[in-house]
Protein backbone atom coordinates (compact mmCIF):
# COMPACT_ATOMS: atom_id res chain seq x y z
CA UNK A 1 0.00 0.00 0.00
CA UNK A 2 1.19 3.38 -0.87
CA UNK A 3 -0.64 5.42 2.05
CA UNK A 4 0.05 4.84 5.96
CA UNK A 5 -1.79 7.12 8.57
CA UNK A 6 -0.01 8.65 11.20
CA UNK A 7 -1.62 9.26 14.67
CA UNK A 8 -0.24 10.76 17.86
CA UNK A 9 0.59 8.44 20.77
CA UNK A 10 -2.48 7.58 23.01
CA UNK A 11 -0.80 9.59 26.04
CA UNK A 12 -0.51 12.71 24.13
CA UNK A 13 -1.46 15.53 26.47
CA UNK A 14 -3.02 17.60 23.76
CA UNK A 15 -3.83 21.42 24.66
CA UNK A 16 -7.71 22.25 23.76
CA UNK A 17 -8.64 22.04 20.38
CA UNK A 18 -9.93 25.01 19.19
CA UNK A 19 -10.22 24.37 15.33
CA UNK A 20 -11.41 20.43 14.44
CA UNK A 21 -9.91 20.28 11.21
CA UNK A 22 -9.82 16.39 11.41
CA UNK A 23 -12.50 14.59 10.53
CA UNK A 24 -13.78 16.68 7.31
CA UNK A 25 -17.23 17.28 9.35
CA UNK A 26 -19.71 20.73 8.31
CA UNK A 27 -18.67 23.22 10.57
CA UNK A 28 -22.41 24.68 10.38
CA UNK A 29 -24.68 21.94 11.07
CA UNK A 30 -26.27 20.60 12.11
CA UNK A 31 -29.25 22.56 10.88
CA UNK A 32 -32.15 24.53 12.70
CA UNK A 33 -34.79 22.57 11.17
CA UNK A 34 -32.97 18.80 12.10
CA UNK A 35 -32.26 19.91 15.42
CA UNK A 36 -36.17 20.92 16.19
CA UNK A 37 -36.98 17.64 14.29
CA UNK A 38 -35.35 15.57 17.02
CA UNK A 39 -36.95 17.73 19.86
CA UNK A 40 -40.31 17.07 18.41
CA UNK A 41 -39.30 13.74 17.95
CA UNK A 42 -37.29 12.46 20.63
CA UNK A 43 -41.07 11.79 23.17
CA UNK A 44 -41.65 8.98 20.82
CA UNK A 45 -38.11 7.14 20.65
CA UNK A 46 -39.95 4.27 23.17
CA UNK A 47 -41.31 2.66 19.61
CA UNK A 48 -39.19 0.97 16.94
CA UNK A 49 -38.95 3.39 13.97
CA UNK A 50 -40.00 1.19 10.56
CA UNK A 51 -42.59 2.88 9.42
CA UNK A 52 -41.34 6.40 10.24
CA UNK A 53 -38.03 4.79 8.58
CA UNK A 54 -40.18 3.63 5.21
CA UNK A 55 -41.31 7.08 5.12
CA UNK A 56 -38.01 8.48 4.96
CA UNK A 57 -37.03 6.03 2.19
CA UNK A 58 -40.23 7.14 0.21
CA UNK A 59 -38.82 10.85 0.30
CA UNK A 60 -34.98 9.82 -0.58
CA UNK A 61 -36.29 7.17 -3.75
CA UNK A 62 -38.22 10.10 -4.88
CA UNK A 63 -35.43 12.61 -4.87
CA UNK A 64 -33.18 9.49 -6.26
CA UNK A 65 -35.88 8.70 -9.34
CA UNK A 66 -35.77 4.93 -7.98
CA UNK A 67 -38.52 3.25 -5.60
CA UNK A 68 -38.21 2.35 -2.42
CA UNK A 69 -36.82 -1.19 -3.21
CA UNK A 70 -33.46 0.29 -4.27
CA UNK A 71 -32.84 1.89 -0.82
CA UNK A 72 -31.10 0.80 2.31
CA UNK A 73 -30.42 2.93 5.13
CA UNK A 74 -28.32 3.23 7.98
CA UNK A 75 -26.78 5.52 11.32
CA UNK A 76 -24.17 6.87 8.80
CA UNK A 77 -22.80 5.20 5.95
CA UNK A 78 -20.00 4.01 7.57
CA UNK A 79 -22.13 1.15 8.55
CA UNK A 80 -23.76 0.50 5.29
CA UNK A 81 -19.80 0.22 3.39
CA UNK A 82 -19.32 -2.25 6.43
CA UNK A 83 -21.99 -4.65 5.89
CA UNK A 84 -21.23 -4.89 1.55
CA UNK A 85 -17.76 -5.59 2.47
CA UNK A 86 -18.14 -8.38 4.80
CA UNK A 87 -21.32 -9.59 2.93
CA UNK A 88 -19.04 -9.30 -0.29
CA UNK A 89 -16.62 -11.43 1.22
CA UNK A 90 -17.08 -13.59 3.79
CA UNK A 91 -15.40 -16.23 1.22
CA UNK A 92 -12.62 -14.16 -0.10
CA UNK A 93 -11.90 -13.00 -3.48
CA UNK A 94 -10.67 -9.83 -3.69
CA UNK A 95 -11.50 -5.68 -4.20
CA UNK A 96 -9.90 -3.28 -6.52
CA UNK A 97 -9.70 0.56 -5.62
CA UNK A 98 -7.82 3.36 -6.31
CA UNK A 99 -4.18 4.15 -4.09
CA UNK A 100 -5.32 6.12 -2.23
CA UNK A 101 -8.68 6.31 -1.16
CA UNK A 102 -11.37 6.06 1.82
CA UNK A 103 -10.26 2.93 3.34
CA UNK A 104 -13.48 2.19 5.66
CA UNK A 105 -14.83 -0.64 2.85
CA UNK A 106 -11.49 -1.58 2.22
CA UNK A 107 -9.99 -2.17 5.97
CA UNK A 108 -13.26 -4.52 6.18
CA UNK A 109 -12.93 -6.48 3.43
CA UNK A 110 -9.34 -7.09 4.22
CA UNK A 111 -10.38 -8.06 7.57
CA UNK A 112 -12.38 -11.07 6.77
CA UNK A 113 -10.32 -12.05 4.16
CA UNK A 114 -10.26 -10.35 1.08
CA UNK A 115 -7.17 -8.90 -0.76
CA UNK A 116 -6.36 -5.49 -2.02
CA UNK A 117 -5.98 -4.55 -5.38
CA UNK A 118 -4.70 -1.03 -4.87
CA UNK A 119 -4.35 0.99 -8.42
CA UNK A 120 -2.22 4.08 -8.14
CA UNK A 121 -4.46 7.44 -9.25
CA UNK A 122 -3.62 9.29 -12.32
CA UNK A 123 -1.08 12.51 -11.99
CA UNK A 124 -4.12 14.06 -11.57
CA UNK A 125 -5.12 12.11 -8.74
CA UNK A 126 -7.89 10.89 -10.24
CA UNK A 127 -9.25 7.23 -11.08
CA UNK A 128 -6.99 5.47 -13.45
CA UNK A 129 -10.14 4.03 -14.93
CA UNK A 130 -8.06 2.15 -17.76
CA UNK A 131 -5.65 0.85 -14.94
CA UNK A 132 -8.86 -0.30 -12.20
CA UNK A 133 -10.73 -2.39 -15.09
CA UNK A 134 -7.11 -4.31 -16.15
CA UNK A 135 -6.78 -4.88 -12.30
CA UNK A 136 -10.35 -7.04 -12.44
CA UNK A 137 -9.82 -10.71 -12.51
CA UNK A 138 -11.97 -13.94 -12.13
CA UNK A 139 -11.64 -13.67 -8.47
CA UNK A 140 -12.87 -9.95 -8.08
CA UNK A 141 -15.71 -9.43 -6.03
CA UNK A 142 -16.39 -5.35 -6.13
CA UNK A 143 -14.85 -2.41 -7.69
CA UNK A 144 -14.36 0.61 -4.60
CA UNK A 145 -14.87 3.88 -6.07
CA UNK A 146 -14.57 7.37 -4.43
CA UNK A 147 -15.89 10.29 -6.18
CA UNK A 148 -14.71 13.24 -4.86
CA UNK A 149 -12.34 11.05 -3.36
CA UNK A 150 -10.98 11.11 -0.01
CA UNK A 151 -8.11 12.18 0.97
CA UNK A 152 -7.36 14.02 -2.15
CA UNK A 153 -10.33 15.67 -2.44
CA UNK A 154 -10.14 15.09 -6.34
CA UNK A 155 -12.51 14.21 -8.66
CA UNK A 156 -13.01 11.64 -11.58
CA UNK A 157 -14.49 12.92 -14.17
CA UNK A 158 -18.38 12.07 -14.15
CA UNK A 159 -18.96 10.70 -17.92
CA UNK A 160 -15.79 8.60 -17.89
CA UNK A 161 -17.13 7.09 -14.47
CA UNK A 162 -20.33 6.76 -16.15
CA UNK A 163 -19.19 4.58 -19.00
CA UNK A 164 -16.73 2.43 -16.60
CA UNK A 165 -19.38 1.82 -14.22
CA UNK A 166 -21.72 0.96 -16.99
CA UNK A 167 -19.42 -1.96 -18.49
CA UNK A 168 -17.71 -2.98 -15.21
CA UNK A 169 -20.63 -3.44 -13.26
CA UNK A 170 -21.64 -6.34 -16.33
CA UNK A 171 -19.17 -8.03 -14.96
CA UNK A 172 -18.45 -7.23 -10.87
CA UNK A 173 -20.78 -4.73 -8.31
CA UNK A 174 -19.22 -1.14 -8.67
CA UNK A 175 -19.60 0.77 -5.25
CA UNK A 176 -19.47 4.19 -5.99
CA UNK A 177 -19.08 6.43 -2.75
CA UNK A 178 -20.28 9.78 -3.09
CA UNK A 179 -20.00 11.29 0.66
CA UNK A 180 -18.88 14.42 -0.61
CA UNK A 181 -20.77 15.02 -3.91
CA UNK A 182 -22.67 17.90 -2.93
CA UNK A 183 -19.66 20.04 -2.21
CA UNK A 184 -18.94 19.45 -5.73
CA UNK A 185 -18.69 23.07 -6.39
CA UNK A 186 -18.44 23.41 -10.57
CA UNK A 187 -17.06 19.93 -10.48
CA UNK A 188 -17.27 18.44 -14.31
CA UNK A 189 -18.60 15.09 -12.30
CA UNK A 190 -22.50 13.54 -11.17
CA UNK A 191 -23.85 10.89 -9.60
CA UNK A 192 -23.97 7.77 -10.78
CA UNK A 193 -27.37 6.64 -8.98
CA UNK A 194 -29.22 7.35 -13.00
CA UNK A 195 -27.33 3.73 -13.63
CA UNK A 196 -29.37 2.11 -11.37
CA UNK A 197 -32.81 2.69 -13.84
CA UNK A 198 -30.61 0.85 -16.78
CA UNK A 199 -30.56 -2.00 -14.51
CA UNK A 200 -27.07 -1.71 -13.70
CA UNK A 201 -25.30 -3.41 -10.80
CA UNK A 202 -23.36 -0.41 -9.12
CA UNK A 203 -23.87 0.72 -5.26
CA UNK A 204 -23.80 4.38 -4.44
CA UNK A 205 -23.34 5.78 -0.99
CA UNK A 206 -24.73 8.55 0.27
CA UNK A 207 -24.30 10.34 3.73
CA UNK A 208 -26.19 13.38 6.24
CA UNK A 209 -22.47 13.63 7.61
CA UNK A 210 -21.25 16.02 5.40
CA UNK A 211 -23.27 18.59 3.37
CA UNK A 212 -26.01 18.13 6.31
CA UNK A 213 -23.71 18.64 8.47
CA UNK A 214 -24.89 15.27 10.69
CA UNK A 215 -22.08 13.36 11.43
CA UNK A 216 -23.12 13.02 14.80
CA UNK A 217 -26.92 12.32 14.56
CA UNK A 218 -25.30 9.54 11.99
CA UNK A 219 -27.76 8.97 8.93
CA UNK A 220 -26.39 7.68 5.35
CA UNK A 221 -27.69 5.47 3.04
CA UNK A 222 -26.64 2.97 -0.02
CA UNK A 223 -29.02 2.66 -3.53
CA UNK A 224 -28.10 -0.21 -4.95
CA UNK A 225 -30.34 -3.13 -7.33
CA UNK A 226 -33.15 -4.79 -5.32
CA UNK A 227 -31.49 -7.97 -5.58
CA UNK A 228 -28.42 -6.75 -4.10
CA UNK A 229 -29.84 -5.30 -0.70
CA UNK A 230 -31.92 -8.90 -0.60
CA UNK A 231 -28.45 -10.46 0.05
CA UNK A 232 -26.85 -7.95 2.26
CA UNK A 233 -30.11 -7.85 3.72
CA UNK A 234 -30.51 -12.01 4.38
CA UNK A 235 -27.32 -11.52 6.71
CA UNK A 236 -27.11 -8.51 8.12
CA UNK A 237 -30.27 -6.28 8.16
CA UNK A 238 -30.18 -2.71 7.19
CA UNK A 239 -32.10 0.04 8.90
CA UNK A 240 -31.90 -1.31 12.18
CA UNK A 241 -28.90 1.11 13.84
CA UNK A 242 -30.79 4.44 12.85
CA UNK A 243 -32.44 5.88 15.84
CA UNK A 244 -36.09 7.81 15.66
CA UNK A 245 -34.58 11.32 16.36
CA UNK A 246 -32.55 10.58 13.51
CA UNK A 247 -34.86 9.63 10.79
CA UNK A 248 -36.77 12.88 11.79
CA UNK A 249 -33.40 15.04 11.63
CA UNK A 250 -32.71 13.22 8.24
CA UNK A 251 -36.09 14.36 6.74
CA UNK A 252 -35.60 17.84 7.78
CA UNK A 253 -32.50 18.64 6.76
CA UNK A 254 -33.56 17.25 2.81
CA UNK A 255 -36.25 19.49 2.70
CA UNK A 256 -33.34 22.32 4.50
CA UNK A 257 -32.11 23.65 0.96
CA UNK A 258 -31.27 26.59 2.22
CA UNK A 259 -28.93 25.02 5.10
CA UNK A 260 -27.29 23.06 2.05
CA UNK A 261 -26.60 26.23 -0.26
CA UNK A 262 -25.26 28.10 2.18
CA UNK A 263 -23.11 25.62 3.81
CA UNK A 264 -21.76 25.07 -0.16
CA UNK A 265 -20.96 28.96 -0.08
CA UNK A 266 -19.16 29.13 3.27
CA UNK A 267 -17.03 26.42 2.42
CA UNK A 268 -16.20 27.70 -0.55
CA UNK A 269 -15.33 30.81 0.77
CA UNK A 270 -12.96 29.44 3.56
CA UNK A 271 -11.50 26.89 0.84
CA UNK A 272 -10.84 30.09 -1.20
CA UNK A 273 -9.25 31.83 1.81
CA UNK A 274 -6.93 28.63 2.54
CA UNK A 275 -5.75 28.25 -1.23
CA UNK A 276 -4.83 32.23 -1.53
CA UNK A 277 -2.94 31.72 1.64
CA UNK A 278 -1.28 28.05 0.91
CA UNK A 279 0.00 29.60 -2.82
CA UNK A 280 1.70 32.67 -0.65
CA UNK A 281 3.14 30.30 1.80
CA UNK A 282 4.33 27.95 -1.31
CA UNK A 283 2.39 24.72 -0.75
CA UNK A 284 1.44 22.80 -4.11
CA UNK A 285 -1.95 21.60 -3.01
CA UNK A 286 -4.21 19.29 -5.07
CA UNK A 287 -7.13 21.24 -6.43
CA UNK A 288 -10.12 19.79 -3.99
CA UNK A 289 -13.76 19.62 -4.68
CA UNK A 290 -14.50 18.93 -1.18
CA UNK A 291 -14.65 20.03 2.59
CA UNK A 292 -10.62 19.46 2.67
CA UNK A 293 -8.02 20.02 1.15
CA UNK A 294 -4.44 17.94 0.88
CA UNK A 295 -1.12 19.04 0.26
CA UNK A 296 2.40 17.57 0.36
CA UNK A 297 4.48 19.27 3.90
CA UNK A 298 8.23 19.17 4.05
CA UNK A 299 8.02 17.90 7.60
CA UNK A 300 7.34 14.34 8.76
CA UNK A 301 3.51 13.92 9.33
CA UNK A 302 4.07 13.25 13.02
CA UNK A 303 6.16 16.39 13.62
CA UNK A 304 3.39 18.09 11.81
CA UNK A 305 0.58 16.39 14.36
CA UNK A 306 2.45 17.12 17.31
CA UNK A 307 3.11 20.56 16.48
CA UNK A 308 -0.32 22.15 15.09
CA UNK A 309 -1.55 20.10 18.11
CA UNK A 310 0.24 22.08 20.53
CA UNK A 311 -0.95 25.39 18.88
CA UNK A 312 -5.04 23.83 19.39
CA UNK A 313 -5.15 22.85 16.25
CA UNK A 314 -6.32 18.90 14.68
CA UNK A 315 -5.46 18.31 11.16
CA UNK A 316 -4.38 14.69 9.81
CA UNK A 317 -1.34 13.44 8.00
CA UNK A 318 -0.74 10.50 5.70
CA UNK A 319 2.71 8.85 3.81
CA UNK A 320 1.33 9.26 0.21
CA UNK A 321 3.96 7.93 -2.11
CA UNK A 322 6.61 7.97 1.11
CA UNK A 323 5.80 11.14 1.39
CA UNK A 324 4.47 13.09 3.68
CA UNK A 325 1.59 15.20 3.34
CA UNK A 326 -1.68 17.13 5.56
CA UNK A 327 -4.84 16.98 5.25
CA UNK A 328 -6.97 20.10 6.82
CA UNK A 329 -10.69 19.95 6.47
CA UNK A 330 -12.32 23.43 5.71
CA UNK A 331 -13.70 25.20 9.05
CA UNK A 332 -14.77 28.39 9.44
CA UNK A 333 -13.25 30.99 8.47
CA UNK A 334 -11.95 31.83 11.74
CA UNK A 335 -11.04 28.65 11.94
CA UNK A 336 -8.69 28.53 8.67
CA UNK A 337 -7.35 31.76 9.82
CA UNK A 338 -6.12 30.18 12.63
CA UNK A 339 -4.87 26.84 10.60
CA UNK A 340 -3.17 29.44 8.21
CA UNK A 341 -1.79 31.09 11.57
CA UNK A 342 0.01 28.53 12.91
CA UNK A 343 1.09 26.79 9.47
CA UNK A 344 3.18 30.32 8.42
CA UNK A 345 4.27 29.85 12.16
CA UNK A 346 6.03 26.20 11.26
CA UNK A 347 8.31 27.48 8.41
N1 LIG B 1 -17.15 7.81 2.83
C1 LIG B 1 -16.21 8.74 2.80
C2 LIG B 1 -15.48 9.01 1.54
C3 LIG B 1 -15.91 9.49 3.95
O1 LIG B 1 -14.94 10.40 3.91
C4 LIG B 1 -16.62 9.21 5.14
C5 LIG B 1 -16.34 9.95 6.38
O2 LIG B 1 -15.50 10.78 6.49
C6 LIG B 1 -17.60 8.21 5.11
C7 LIG B 1 -17.84 7.54 3.93
C8 LIG B 1 -18.36 7.80 6.32
O3 LIG B 1 -19.15 8.78 6.81
P1 LIG B 1 -20.46 8.49 7.66
O4 LIG B 1 -20.35 7.16 8.28
O5 LIG B 1 -20.47 9.58 8.68
O6 LIG B 1 -21.60 8.58 6.69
Amino acid sequence: PMVREHFLPADFKAPKIIAKLSANENPYGPPMSAQKAVAESVKNGNRYAWKEMYDLIDKIAKKEGVTADHIMMGPGSSDLLEKVALVTFMKGGNIVSADPCYMSLVSVAKSVGATWKPVPCTADWSHDLKAMEAAIDKDTKLVYVCNPNNPTGAITKGQDLLDFCSRVSEKVPVFVDEAYIELAVGADTQSMVSLLAQKKNVIIARTFSKIMGMAGIRVGYIAAQPEFLEGINKITRGGMGISYTSIFAASASLDDKDFQGNTRKLNHEAKTYLYENLDKMGYKYIPSYTNFVLFPISIPGKELLGKMTAKGIAVRSFDIQSKPWCRVSIGTMDEMKAFVGALSALS
